[in-house]
């Protein structure tokens, strides 16, 4: 690129980089702004809108996506898009709810591997054993699941519903898949007992209690807001649990002053970007997986349509009526 090209690329941009300069340093932002100019452009030659995760880096969340959210709200959203193509910034199974909820819309993935730990963790074919294991006991799964798990079960949930979901169903027991922790965090708060399966989330494992006490110790003051996919030792040090959202909603109706999000890092920078005022203590566990998606990788999957998520209608049919059932809670 030119240097002129590149100036006025920097001036097009300039409004964007105010979103982002807390976060991203100005020498490094002439390389983001080449790709985030020709991003808006092709989203506006393909009619494509860009659903990105919290969890994506803020240079994607700010910069180039149309909506921004948890699982939960990108499911919901995906539903009412309207244009041709959705690209997802996420993991495979986020692009594969949106083509299970909007199965007319081309929904693209920039990177294939983008998968996650909870997910690969479980078959259809082992859902099948639990279910014979234990008749009559409805099935719920998480959302960080295939499309063929979910075909097998009763009802979705995400971080956001799970406890909403469990009480929904008014009965004693239920399986819960995949998360163990978040199955043994939800049965803490439902009283309903949780048959659970043995899957983590790579990212909210790692964290331990005694971290969160060490932080504590180091950072005086500090509000501890901890996802319920880390252990349940770890939330009963936190003074709050819950999704990425409603992390995201606690930082900006209470404003504490100095606080640490017990997630993946990205989660930090996306919220401090629009919070100055607020001081974030940032213990970095990265998601592999989320972080397989780059603005290149964003721009190729526009350039070239490529890669398309396909869901076989047999079991789409019934992996989105379990969606469509959560999403009625
Ligand atoms: S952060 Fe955890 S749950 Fe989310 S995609 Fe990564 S491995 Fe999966």
């Amino acid at each position: 690129m030119s240097s002129a090209a590149l100036s006025e690329t920097l001036a097009r941009t300039a409004p964007l980089y105010e979103r982002v300069a807390k976060v991203i340093p100005p020498v490094e932002w002439p390389v983001f702004a080449r790709d985030i100019d020709a991003i808006l452009e092709l989203k506006r030659a393909r009619n494509a809108v860009i659903l990105a995760h919290n969890y994506q880096t803020p240079e994607i969340f700010h910069c180039v996506a149309d909506i921004v959210g948890d699982s939960l709200a990108l499911a919901r959203e995906a539903m009412k898009v309207d244009a041709d193509v959705i690209v997802l910034a996420g993991v495979h199974f986020m692009a594969e709810t949106a083509k299970l909820l909007n199965p007319a819309k081309t929904v693209l993935i920039p990177d294939m591997q983008a998968g996650c730990s909870l997910a690969s963790s479980i078959a259809a074919a082992d859902l099948r054993l639990l279910r014979q294991r234990y008749p009559g006991v409805p099935v719920v799964t998480y959302v960080n699941t295939s499309a063929a798990v979910k075909a097998e079960s009763d009802i979705c949930c995400t971080s956001g519903n799970a406890r909403k979901v469990i009480e929904s169903l008014g009965v004693p027991e239920v399986i819960m898949l995949p998360d163990e922790y978040l199955a043994q965090n939800v049965a803490a708060e439902t009283g309903v007992k949780i048959i659970s399966w043995a899957g983590h989330c790579e990212v909210h494992e790692r964290f331990t209690a005694a971290e969160i006490r060490g932080l504590r110790a180091a950072h005086p003051g500090v509000v501890v807001l901890a996802h319920p996919e880390c252990p349940p030792e770890v939330v009963a040090e936190a003074d709050f649990a819950g999704s990425t959202a409603a992390m995201a909603g606690y930082v900006d109706t209470k404003r504490p002053a100095r606080v640490v999000l017990v997630t993946e890092c990205s989660m930090s920078d996306n919220v401090a970007a629009a919070h100055p005022e607020v001081e974030f203590v940032r213990p970095c566990n990265l998601c592999p997986h989320m972080k397989r998606i780059t603005l290149p990788k964003i721009r190729r999957a526009l350039e070239t349509m490529r890669h398309a998520v396909e869901v076989d209608p047999a079991v789409a049919a019934k992996a989105r009526r379990a969606i469509e059932r959560m999403l009625t809670v």
